[in-house]
């Protein structure tokens, strides 16, 4: 079980994978964070995929 915050608030989710941790911030990101999915929204794939891949690369860094 790894324990990562969030990149925009300081709660932490725990999960024993990165799917899981991410699967639990898109439903912090919905709930608490919703302007920010809107202005994602207009962004590129690849800052989404890179979004991703520096996150993956923090969490399993832990
Ligand atoms: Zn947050």
């Amino acid at each position: 079980m790894k324990t990562m915050s969030c990149d925009i608030c300081e709660k932490k989710f725990s999960a024993d994978s990165f799917d899981e941790w991410f699967k639990l911030m898109q439903g912090h990101y919905m709930a608490d964070h919703a302007a920010f999915m809107e202005q994602a929204k207009n962004k590129s794939k690849e800052e989404g995929m890179k979004w991703m891949s520096d996150m993956k690369t923090k969490f399993e860094a832990l």
